[in-house]
């Protein structure tokens, strides 16, 4: 049976507990998942926990771009916009059907953030940095030509814009695939198992007690060195080592709305400013549009972050300002996410100007931990820290270990020669769905979320063909590859994380989550009960995300 199988948990369980591993990493959000396949892929024996789903916590939350960060180009932070920036072609080339290219229009405005040399000269120290190849770099936009590539733009006070190259992605697709590629390298990676409790030999960390958190069974896996990639929960997980100090994180809250495509027609995505001061993007995805992102000091429950009314209003009202022909309403907001950025502390620095660098911290009893960083830089962060554990290992066992070569490993679904390819599978992909009674459209969402292995899903979906509705019959087969290759354990993770249809079709979830939940229930040996608390759970969070207080 497949390793990351939903059923195959017992199996693995009973193997995390019996063996000894070299490297325990805790969280399995996007920097977890890099460590894993960073790790596993140089010979080490690899265990990794996520207390909830894989990419539950802010890799799920993202802006969902691959980007170079040109905001931190204004704070000076040049050695992170050209690592990031330069990570940005890497990474698309380890996937290039779920990291794709992506224009990017600045709108240069009369008063805003950046003037129309700054932006000239930061655009083109941006594709420096990033080391962008000619065709790509950045174009400096008249006013005209602005408003051609984008009509919703108000004419009053445009000056031009800024059109450079980013990439877009789908970071718990991103986060799975690595955690997949990871335990292609034997890694072993465990969703809904939480690590309570460090364990302890001569002063230095020896292992972790677990929980299963879906038995409520505690277990004890032991590692030479444990990694904690826990995100904003860093801090707590020092706690627990008792070695935190004056060194904190601070969290800091983005939310995203989600509205459809027809309601804000935007042709291609937008980096646009605030009143405010403050730049955030609209994306066009599929049949949405989705914008992003606020920026506030967070103290709330890390375990249950919400969208609030305030949050709404703000994205709306920036929308509405820059573009008031399109005169967003909440009705329209269909869905939306909330995250949490586990930013570094500095005294005095409001949330917007905190550095978006990764810090490692060393505890006198051997944890390590990783936080803040980027999606985008995720390859590098775990670069940093396997190096640590292989000199640590070389340190107390003379052992020496290969260097890292991720840059060189693709991901799974990602074996592509270039984004062309990817071009034509979806146009292939696109004739196959019509003669199976679904859209062309359907063809881009697939080999977008699932690359080369779309041709599972399709072939599974002719078994459920002759009885169910085509858009049903797909989706069941997607549920049935995310049992058996992408441990889904509950409906949330399936519909927001495996799929994104919770954010980027909503409808979809709506209209299938009977069937879908019969099917969960049919999987997992679910009794009526169980069922019942999956479906209330799917419908308050579906509240959560589209009704605000
Ligand atoms: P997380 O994804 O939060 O993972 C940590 C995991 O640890 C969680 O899943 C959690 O459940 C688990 N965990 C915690 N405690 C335990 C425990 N005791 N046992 C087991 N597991 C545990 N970056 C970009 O590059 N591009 C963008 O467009 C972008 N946009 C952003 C927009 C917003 C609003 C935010 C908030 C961030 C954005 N970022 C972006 C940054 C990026 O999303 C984060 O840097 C990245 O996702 C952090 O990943 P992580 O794995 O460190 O943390």
């Amino acid at each position: 049976m497949n390793t990351l199988s939903s059923l195959n948990r017992k199996t693995l369980l009973k193997e995390l507990s019996a063996e000894h591993y070299e490297l325990l990493i805790i969280g399995g959000g996007i920097t977890g998942a890099g460590i894993a396949l960073d790790a596993a892929s140089r010979g080490l024996k690899t265990a990794l926990v996520e207390k909830n789903d894989f990419a539950s916590g802010t890799s799920s939350r993202s802006t969902k771009l691959i980007h170079g960060g040109l905001r931190y180009l204004k704070q000076f932070e040049i050695a992170l916009v050209r690592e990031v920036g330069r990570e940005r072609a890497i990474v698309h080339e380890l996937a290039p059907h779920l990291v794709v290219p992506e224009k990017m229009l600045l709108p240069l405005i009369e008063g805003g953030t950046f003037g129309k040399y700054a932006t000239s000269f930061g655009l083109m120290v941006y594709d420096v940095l990033a080391g962008v190849e000619k065709p790509d770099q950045r174009i400096m936009l008249t006013k005209e030509e602005a408003l051609e590539k984008e009509p919703l733009l108000q004419e009053e006070g445009l000056q031009g814009g800024g059109y450079y190259a980013e990439y877009r992605t789908d970071d718990a697709r991103l986060t799975i695939e690595v955690i997949k590629t990871a335990t292609k390298f034997d890694a072993k990676c465990i969703n809904y198992v939480e690590g309570e409790e460090f364990l302890y030999e001569n002063g230095q960390v020896l292992g972790v007690k677990c929980r299963d958190v879906l038995k409520n069974q505690a277990f004890i896996i032991t590692a030479d060195t444990v990694v904690s990639a826990a995100g904003p929960w860093v801090d707590k997980i020092r706690k627990k080592d008792n070695s935190l100090n004056n060194k904190r994180l601070h969290l800091t809250k983005g939310v995203h709305i989600v509205v459809s495509h027809e309601r804000f027609p935007v042709r291609q995505s937008l980096y646009f400013d605030v009143s405010d001061g403050r730049m955030i993007f609209a994306i066009p995805r599929g049949r949405v549009t989705y914008i992003g992102t606020t920026d506030t000091d967070y103290h709330g429950d890390l375990n249950h972050v919400l969208t609030k009314m305030p949050d709404v209003e703000y994205l709306l009202a920036a929308v509405n300002d820059a573009f008031p022909s399109v005169d967003l309403k909440i009705e329209d907001v269909e869905s939306s996410w909330a995250g949490l950025r586990p930013l570094i502390h500095e005294e005095g620095k409001s949330a917007s100007e905190l550095s978006r660098k990764d810090e490692i911290f060393q505890s006198p009893n051997g944890l390590i931990s990783i936080a803040g960083g980027k999606l985008t830089g995720y390859r590098k962060m775990a670069e940093r820290i396997v190096d640590l554990v292989v000199k640590k290992r070389y340190n107390r066992f003379g052992e020496k270990i290969a260097s890292c070569h991720t840059a060189d490993i693709d991901l799974c679904g990602g074996e592509f020669k270039n984004y062309k390819k990817v071009k034509k599978r979806i146009a292939k992909i696109a004739e196959q769905c019509v003669l199976r009674g679904l859209t062309a459209q359907d063809a881009g969402y697939l080999v977008h979320n699932y690359g080369t292995q779309t041709h599972i899903i399709l072939k599974k979906m002719t078994e459920f063909t002759p009885t169910e509705s085509p858009a049903l019959a797909l989706l069941k087969a997607e549920l049935w590859f995310a049992v058996e290759y992408e441990m889904v354990q509950h409906p949330l993770d399936f519909f927001m994380r495996r799929t994104g249809r919770f954010y980027f079709n909503i409808h979809s979830v709506r209209q299938f989550l009977a069937p879908i939940l019969q099917d969960f229930k049919n999987y997992f040996g679910w009794n009526e009960q169980q069922l019942a608390t999956a479906i209330q759970e799917v419908e308050r969070a579906l509240e959560e995300a589209s009704c605000f207080e």
